[in-house]
């Protein structure tokens, strides 16, 4: 963490993440459950900076508080990922793994700490470490040689209570109905120690090596730890740096550009209305507002690039219809507008 002792005397730290600071915006503000809520800003960590990691850097998250069930999980799980594919990331793997609950972590934590032990001399000072404060993150070490030792480890998500191993079951069920592509990654545990059965991590190859964008978890202890009743939440917080580097990595085809051309200035306020419709529908549309001349018009959407001109004279406004050109073959069709649509959606 970022913390230093500031001109009063004060030990300040910045924040490194959002999620406890929500949590208590929860507490505070009486929220009525089931509760989403979103953030985004800059959070603070003392790392070494590298590429798309900052000491300074943003985060945009979503929490969701009081609800249980694992299609919740998947439902997180799919947003983060449609919005990586919504900056054309297409890359994007959702890694998931469960770390179990109350019940079955302390058995669990036991036979992983004496697997740990009884090769305690050949991991590194950092796990050693761990292996005494919290033995899942051992699973994040980066040497080489501890990893190879963790072969054969004990995973979490094979000593699962019945509930968490039901829970486990329903998320993956979840982002099938979804279809969110997704692998079990039995050694991402997350480098938090408040999560409770799901965890997963966002990974994309577009920065380098395979790299997280971000992640998340269920905290279900969160809430009732800060002094809450019992409230089953989860979410997760993604690097804006990091999304734009993987975004300005993966090519996004360019929108068709479709210009609205009017006959004469009477078809003039039909046509605006359409650009509208047009933009509404992600099409990416645009008229020559100064140009008269139809002639003139064609020049303005040859000049800007349009894939297609739709033209919009007396007959076409009389029967509810446009005629559609192709800017490349110089085709030209006529069409009613609920096809028009559909068409140039579709391309
Ligand atoms: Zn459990
Ligand atoms: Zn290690």
């Amino acid at each position: 963490m970022y913390t230093f002792t500031d001109r009063g005397d004060r030990s300040i730290t910045l924040r490194p993440e959002g999620t406890p600071g929500v949590t208590r915006a929860l507490l505070e503000n009486a929220l009525r459950l089931p509760c989403r809520l979103y953030y985004v800003g800059p959070m603070f960590r003392y790392n070494r900076p590298q590429k798309g990691r900052y000491r300074e850097f943003y985060q945009l998250g979503v929490e969701s508080f009081g609800e249980a069930s694992p299609q919740v999980d998947a439902e997180v799980i799919a947003l983060g990922h449609e919005f990586f594919a919504s900056l054309g990331i297409t890359d994007c793997e959702s890694q998931i793994n469960s770390v179990g609950c109350r019940e079955c972590r302390p058995a669990y934590y036991q036979k992983l700490k004496a697997y740990l032990a009884e090769r305690q001399d050949r991991f590194c000072k950092d796990c050693r470490v761990r292996t005494e404060q919290n033995p899942l993150r051992v699973f994040d070490c980066k040497e080489a040689s501890c990893q190879a030792l963790l072969a054969d480890a004990p995973r979490s998500k094979d000593n699962l209570c019945p509930a968490c191993a039901e829970h486990f079951a329903g998320v993956q069920d979840g982002l099938k109905l979804r279809a969110t592509p997704f692998v079990i990654n039995d050694r991402m545990v997350r480098g938090l120690d408040y999560y409770s059965r799901t965890a997963f991590e966002y990974v994309s190859r577009s920065i380098g090596a395979q790299d997280s964008l971000g992640g998340g978890g269920r905290y279900d202890y969160m809430v009732e730890d800060f002094g809450g009743g019992p409230t089953p939440a989860i979410g997760f917080a993604l690097g804006e740096e990091r999304a734009l580097l993987a975004a300005a990595a993966t090519p996004v085809p360019e929108r068709q550009l479709v210009f609205v051309v009017a006959l004469s200035e009477n078809e003039r306020p039909a046509g605006i209305a359409l650009l509208k419709e047009l933009r509404e529908q992600g099409v990416n549309a645009r008229m020559d507002y100064d140009s008269r001349k139809v002639q003139k018009q064609f020049r303005s959407a040859d000049t800007a690039g349009a894939r297609f001109c739709v033209i919009l004279g007396e007959d076409e406004v009389a029967k509810g219809t446009v005629s559609l050109k192709d800017m490349k073959s110089g085709e030209q069709k006529e069409l009613r507008r609920g096809e028009l649509i559909s068409k140039l959606v579709a391309d």
